[in-house]
């Protein structure tokens, strides 16, 4: 059997991600963000996203069919009206191996504006892509972003980035966003595990992680990106009361923490990122933050004791 096109998102666990967008496609929004899940979800989701705005060969429930060539075609990265910019990608890199994925450079952004005053190629609407935004504040980023402020009849955009609190609020604000599952696997590599620990280690005993976090070049800031994703995550099981990952450590180090400890945290991660987004070195991001969960932690369990000798006496 071939594989379903789409296969990182065939599966049950987007069922209602996709009937979403096929609701959706009757009347698309101009910009659809699509946060959560792991990078190959966000793209073939897009994939599909645009499948559904171009296949003139819908189901009874609105799905793209997925067998047309119309669908064929932008599965394989082939259809023109299907366009995709990644940030991440250097001009020099796009242009000694141009692929389906192009670079956010200056020539392509003017040569986009073009091809948005004329009408798509085939029968469907235009779907415009943007991933990487966060590390490309480039000019080119900036005039396509501008893009999207304006009206583009038979075009949509689709923004892609694993948490919104990496893009500005402003364009954030105007997109409908989807947040798409989070794998249930630990999909976290080693390094990010490592960071982990190190932070749940922490907020046991105080100890090591201010040490390791300003060691030399030890942490990026992708890599405390991931770190705060983790802390999320962490946050989302014990709200959620999901048993499941019990034995995650950032999950074993927050169980002491309230709901309303969690809410706190949750904010602090937010306001962490923006610190992140504008430049600030993560080192300090995450020192700044590690000190106050540290104390909360300390607060949170402190309370919980006092609440124990209550019922005692
Ligand atoms: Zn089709």
């Amino acid at each position: 059997m071939t594989a379903p096109l789409f296969a990182p998102i065939a599966g049950v666990a987007f069922e209602r991600f996709r009937s979403a967008l096929d609701r959706l496609g009757n009347a698309p929004p101009q910009v659809l963000l699509l946060e959560g899940g792991r990078e190959e979800d966000r793209l073939s989701m897009t994939g599909y996203w645009a499948a559904r705005c171009n296949c003139g060969n819908l189901r009874e429930n609105a799905a793209p069919c997925l067998s047309c060539s119309v669908c064929l075609r932008i599965a394989a990265g082939e259809h023109s009206d299907v366009l995709v910019y990644d940030g991440r990608i250097s001009n020099k890199e796009d242009e000694e191996n141009p692929g389906v994925v192009r670079a956010l450079t200056v020539d392509h952004a003017r040569d986009l504006k073009r091809r948005l005053g004329e009408a798509p190629n085939g029968d469907g609407r235009r779907v415009v892509a943007l991933m990487g935004i966060k590390q490309s504040r480039t000019d080119a980023a900036t005039a396509l972003l501008k893009v999207l402020e304006e009206p583009t009849p038979n075009t949509v955009f689709v923004l892609l980035a694993p948490q919104r609190e990496q893009l500005l609020p402003t364009l954030v604000s105007r997109s409908f966003c989807l947040t798409l599952p989070f794998p249930d696997e630990c999909v976290s590599d080693e390094e990010s595990t490592e960071w982990e620990a190190g932070l749940a280690g922490f907020l046991r005993d105080g100890r090591d992680f201010f040490e390791r976090v300003s060691a030399k070049n030890a942490i990026t800031a992708d890599m405390a990106a991931r770190l705060l994703l983790a802390c999320q995550k962490a946050c989302g099981v014990l709200l959620a009361k999901d048993g499941k990952h019990a034995e995650r450590p950032l999950v074993a180090a927050l169980e002491s923490f309230s709901a309303r400890d969690l809410a706190v945290c949750c904010r602090w991660f937010a306001e962490a990122q923006e610190a992140l987004n504008s430049s600030v070195t993560p080192v300090r991001v995450l020192q700044a933050l590690a000190a106050r969960m540290y104390v909360l932690r300390a607060d949170s369990r402190a309370a919980g004791m006092a609440r124990r000798e209550e019922t005692v006496f």
